[in-house]
């Protein structure tokens, strides 16, 4: 029977880890690492998103900055913000809570962040980072996913991996960070002919589509360890973008929905936190224990 890769009790305890070591930056630096959230208009999802984004950091030791800010706000303030936020010794992190209103160019916000604040990981130079393998932050729910992979196969040198999804946010940096963990990759999206047959080849699936149960069972190679970024609102209440009742006999390990990619996202934006005061500040952290 396939492992039902718990990501809740895996990120509890990466956000316990995560508060150790703030707790020694705090003592070592006589203050706490400082994140901060912006939130433009009232979307009911984006203000959940926030508020448990907020509760976390207090959680973890850390200090939160939370920006409301109303839909009508213009560009030129939300980037006359942005720039604060950057000159702010006490904010280690910035993130503006997407998306934002239609008048705002996301763009131009995500361009404006301190790359070195950059704790969503959304500015090209940490997307180029990743890509060209130097230091930089990537991007929360893919190195969430990367966790529990690691954690459930160890090495994953060599084996054949298909990514579902070629957003910026999930499936190109999933796939930069796969081919850095040496896999064979390969990514399938909207215009892909036979995803069918392309994901049979998979030892690994990550799927971050936004298609309710769109990957079948049958699909899966036998033993594979399947990983749903997916969380779609339908009648049944949240699914995945993979039928996980179909596909849980087929897969050596699979995340459920909710539980599985979800708390991971968080859990790494308090990671990416840490690692940035500590970087900002020259403060040496124990990686291992954040990954
Ligand atoms: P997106 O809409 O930006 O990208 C979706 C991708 O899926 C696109 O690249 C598109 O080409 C591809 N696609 C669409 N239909 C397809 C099809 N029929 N076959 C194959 N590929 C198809 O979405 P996103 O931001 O990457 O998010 C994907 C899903 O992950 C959503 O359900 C979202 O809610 C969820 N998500 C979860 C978390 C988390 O914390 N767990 C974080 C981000 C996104």
């Amino acid at each position: 029977t396939a492992d039902i890769i718990d990501g809740k009790a895996f990120a509890l305890g990466l956000r316990e880890r995560v508060g150790k070591q703030a707790a020694a930056f705090t003592a070592r630096t006589g203050r706490q690492p400082g994140l901060a959230v912006v939130l433009v208009g009232d979307d009911p999802a984006s203000s959940v998103y926030v508020r448990s984004k907020g509760k976390a950091t207090a959680a973890a030791g850390m200090q939160g900055f939370e920006h409301r800010l109303p839909a009508a706000t213009s560009q030129a303030d939300l980037i006359a913000l942005v720039d604060t936020l950057n000159a702010d010794p006490a904010v280690d992190g910035i993130l503006v809570q997407l998306p934002l209103p239609g008048h705002i160019d996301e763009r131009a916000i995500i361009t404006r962040i301190d790359p070195d604040k950059d704790v969503d990981g959304f500015h090209p130079v940490n997307a180029g980072r990743l890509a060209t393998g130097l230091d930089g932050f990537v991007p929360c729910t893919p190195l969430g996913c990367l966790m529990l992979l690691r954690h459930q196969l160890g090495d994953l040198s060599g084996k054949e991996a298909v990514v579902v999804g070629r957003s910026n946010i999930v499936g190109k940096p999933m796939a930069a960070l796969l081919v850095k963990e040496s896999c064979t990759v390969t990514v399938a999206h909207s215009r892909t002919h036979d995803l069918a047959g392309v994901i049979h080849r998979a030892d690994i699936v990550v799927a971050a589509v936004g298609v309710p149960r769109l990957v079948k069972g049958e699909w899966i190679k036998p033993g594979a360890v399947v990983i749903d970024v997916g969380i779609n609102r339908t009648e049944d209440g949240l699914v995945g973008d993979v039928d996980f009742d179909g596909a849980v006999s087929h897969t050596a390990a699979i995340t459920p929905v909710p539980g599985g990619v979800g708390p991971m996202t968080i859990a790494c934006l308090m990671r990416n936190t840490l690692v940035s005061a500590c970087r900002r500040e020259g403060v040496a952290y124990d990686a291992n224990a954040l990954g």
